[in-house]
């Protein structure tokens, strides 16, 4: 059976590569040069839009042991990157043009794959794994629409930072929910009269990130930065997103003047979202400012706080376990659109598509990988239904077993367990 991957970016030629490797005819489909996104320059495959970091090397970082894992897993983009590395440091640093070249080479150079350069508006017969990234065409965005529902196509990222449970200082937290009916869904950190005040002064004077020429100033009212909220006023936090009423202090047994709610993103609480500060300050200005935040005096941040232009779908709504369309199971997703965040975590959820594209065209079950590695916690992450979902960067608190104090097994047993499952997914094919 033929598989049409739409999008050569790096999930789609991680994609179509895995599937042809394997026996698999695809047709891979790409707009460029014929259309192009607001950021891609070239109509190189796997063009890397913006910085050329893969992220960190180092294993006992996220970022870097994402890459392992996808080492392990023979990934092509992963290799390609090794293989067109310049100095970085700690980091993954590429050649841009190299790196692509190399991408293309490898695909072209499989008879399996053929090429089309054309900008898909629909979904073909057959089986689809749609690649189409962050930057998905107008044209196509309508199908998805009608195959995950308008509701669960999103246009827009506006994401807060997210800290660690753990670097909170509890002694200016406590647990509960306005008007304390529901226990302990939230974690409050109270601020003065004078601390909020010195929180405004510095979020006004606090350095942004430029937007891009392509993203729409006019924010929707619904995901507004905090500092352009802000702006409005000095009081207008006080009576947004850090409005206090209904929130008693067991400290002070009286109504703080402000508070800033923390949602947890995990079920162990290892990680809080700061809810409703999503922002466009620059992330050294994140920490500096947030850290105002008595609670959060020595915050340690799983992820920062942005706003861009961002189509993904509703993963947890739309998608199996094998991030197939549960109401079409003709239609995987692969890459950003499916809520990662991430050259290299986009790669990491073409890999999966394509191995369950393959589980599924040759009737075996498939097995995700386990959410004690970063590929699968990620899968695992986008994957889960929740509230408010929001795309993601790979982060250790994602690991299902994660211990700070033990770093280097959580490591160990990632890297031992993404390569167990390589081999069950290689007997079972
Ligand atoms: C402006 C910007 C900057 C970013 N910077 C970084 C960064 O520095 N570091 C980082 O880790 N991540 C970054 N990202 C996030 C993200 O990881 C990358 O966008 C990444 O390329 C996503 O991989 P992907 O394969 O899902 O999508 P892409 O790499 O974007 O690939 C999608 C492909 O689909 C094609 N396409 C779209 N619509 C159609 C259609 N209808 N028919 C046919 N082809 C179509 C596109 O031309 C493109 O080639 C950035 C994102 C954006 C938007």
């Amino acid at each position: 059976m033929e598989v049409n991957v739409i999008g050569a970016g790096l999930a789609g030629a991680e994609a179509a590569y895995q599937l042809a490797k394997r026996g698999i005819d695809v047709t891979l489909y790409e707009m460029r040069p014929l259309r192009t996104t607001p950021a891609h320059k070239t109509s190189d495959f796997a063009e890397l839009v913006c910085s050329n970091s893969l992220k960190s090397k180092e294993l006992t970082n996220a970022h870097g042991l994402l890459k392992e894992e996808l080492r392990l897993l023979d990934s092509l983009i992963v290799g390609a990157a090794d293989r067109t590395a310049i100095p970085g440091g700690k980091a993954l640093v590429v050649d841009r043009v190299q790196f692509s070249a190399r991408v293309a080479e490898a695909i072209l150079s499989e008879k399996r794959v053929r090429v089309i350069r054309e900008e898909v508006d629909r979904i073909f017969d057959g089986v689809n794994i749609i690649a189409t990234g962050p930057l998905t065409s107008e044209a196509l965005s309508g199908s998805i629409k009608t195959l995950t529902g308008e509701e669960n196509l999103h246009f827009f990222d506006a994401i807060s930072p997210i800290v660690d449970g753990a670097s909170i200082d509890m002694g200016h937290a406590f647990f509960g929910s306005r008007y304390m009916n529901d226990a302990d869904d939230y974690l409050n950190c109270p601020l003065t009269e004078a601390e909020y005040n010195r929180f405004y002064d510095e979020l006004l004077a606090a350095r942004r990130v430029d937007l891009r020429a392509f993203e729409d100033t006019h924010y929707f009212e619904g995901c507004l930065p905090i500092e352009v909220m802000a702006e409005r006023g000095r009081q207008t936090l006080a009576y947004g997103p850090m409005k206090p009423v209904g929130i008693v202090d067991p400290a002070t047994k009286g109504q703080p003047y402000a508070v800033v709610q923390l949602r947890r993103e995990d079920m162990a609480g290892r990680m809080y979202n700061l809810v409703g500060f999503q922002t466009k300050l620059t992330y050294p200005e994140q920490e500096r400012v947030l850290r105002l935040i008595p609670a959060l005096r020595e915050a340690v941040f799983y992820r920062y706080g942005s706003i861009h232009r961002n189509s993904f779908i509703n993963g947890p709504a739309v998608l199996t376990t094998g991030l197939q369309l549960k109401s079409n199971p003709l239609v995987f997703f692969a890459g950003q659109i499916t809520g990662v965040e991430g050259y290299v975590e986009s790669t990491a959820m073409g890999f999966v598509a394509a191995i369950s594209v393959l589980c599924f065209v040759r009737g075996k079950p498939f097995v995700p990988p386990p959410p004690e590695t970063t590929v699968g916690a990620l899968l695992s992450y986008v994957t889960t239904p929740r509230k408010d979902f929001q795309p993601m960067n790979v982060n250790f608190g994602l690991l299902a077993n994660y211990n700070k104090k033990r770093k280097q097994g959580v490591v160990d047993n990632a890297l031992a367990s993404i390569a167990a499952w390589k081999k069950q997914v290689e007997e079972t094919l």
